[in-house]
This record gives structure tokens, sequence and C-alpha cells, in this order.
């Protein structure tokens, strides 16, 4: 079983590489923002919270998010691998989930870092906010979801360096290149 996170500022062709990785090697995907915005769309109490939280391009507090991602990965395991598709964004979330995988005898086998630059990241969600009306995807809340990512979320970078289980892949350029630079990481395992 390989579990791995994909890991990336927004923009840096996480959903992307995660549905083309689900294609080719069978893994489950959790994407914690997909499962708020179907809470949101079912409006749920946990889609109200949420929704509070992302429309000001803030994180939805660790505690919340553990519970859910526990009660997502029991609802798909056992399985071949999970793809963790922007979980953890915090120290806290990585350590919880950490314990989470260790509590079932699991682990995760790689974290591999998407890097973009800043202008490509930008154009990105402005085109997708164009293309599929996500309301996080404007001008101002992306700024502000750029600077909580350098902020809260780029530590795991060092975090998962001392874990031993990070892997950098250049996210720009032509896309098969980037998806064979993950599969490689992958077929290291
Ligand atoms: P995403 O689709 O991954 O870009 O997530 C969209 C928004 O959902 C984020 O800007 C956060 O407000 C919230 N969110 C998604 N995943 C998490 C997480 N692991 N921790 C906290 N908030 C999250």
């Amino acid at each position: 079983m390989k579990n791995l996170v994909i890991f990336g500022a927004p923009g840096s062709g996480k959903g992307t590489q995660s549905d083309l990785l689900v294609a080719k090697y069978g893994f489950r995907h959790i994407s914690t923002g997909d499962v708020l915005r179907a809470e949101i769309k079912q409006g749920t109490e946990l889609g109200r919270t949420a929704q509070q939280f992302i429309d000001k391009g803030q994180l939805i507090p660790d505690e919340l998010m553990i519970e859910i991602l526990a009660s997502v990965y029991d609802s798909l395991c056992p399985c071949e691998g999970v793809i963790f598709d922007g979980f953890p964004r915090t120290i806290p979330q990585a350590e919880a989930l950490k314990k989470m995988l260790a509590e079932r005898g699991h682990s995760v086998a790689a974290m591999i870092e998407l890097y973009a630059p800043e202008d490509i990241l930008m154009a990105r969600l402005l085109n997708r906010g164009k293309e599929q009306g996500r309301s996080d995807d404007n001008e101002e809340t992306i700024n502000k979801r750029l600077a909580v990512y350098h902020t809260q979320t780029a530590p795991l970078i060092d975090w998962y360096k001392a874990e031993g289980l990070h892997h950098y892949v250049k996210s720009y350029g032509v896309l098969e290149e980037i998806f064979a630079d993950v599969c490689k990481v992958i077929d290291s395992l």
C-alpha cells in the first residue's frame, strides 16, 4: 500500500496530477477541498462552517480537518493506496496524519512537492476561476491563500525532509513531462 501526500501551493497542479495517478495506479484520492465543497453544496453544518473560512482564504481549524480526514480515510480503505491532496496543510495536521496512519499500521510512503512560480500559480487560478466558477479563485482571495500557503503550509517541506519523505517535482511546462516525473518518484518507492 502506497500512501502519498501530493503537496504544493494553490494552483500547483495537485488535483490534475492526482486524477492522472488515480487513472494509472488505481489509488484512491482524498481532496480535502473537494470534501468541504461537497459539504457546502449539501448545505450541512460542516459546510456552513467551512464556507466562512474558504471565502476568506483561511484554513479550516486543524481539529475539524483531522476528524474529517480520518473518517474519509476509513471509508476508502483497505485499498492500493491513498493520495492525500490538500492535506496536511499545517504541521499539526502532518503530525495527526502520521499518528492516524500508524494507529492503522500504515504510513506515508512519499511527499511529492509540486513547485511552480507565483506568476504561473496566479494565472492558473484566475483561469480556473473563469472556467469552474470557484468562489475562492478571485485575485483577492488567491493572494490571501498564497500568503497562508507561505506562512502555514510551506514549513511542511522541511518537516517532510526531516522525515526522509520529501521529493521535489518541477510542476510547470509540459503536463506529460510533469506527470512522468511524478511517476518516477512513485515507481522508485
Ligand atoms: P483546495 O481545494 O485544496 O485549494 O482547498 C480550498 C480551501 O478549503 C482552502 O483554501 C481552505 O480554506 C480549505 N481547506 C482544504 N483543505 C484544508 C486543510 N487540510 N486544512 C484546512 N483548510 C483546508
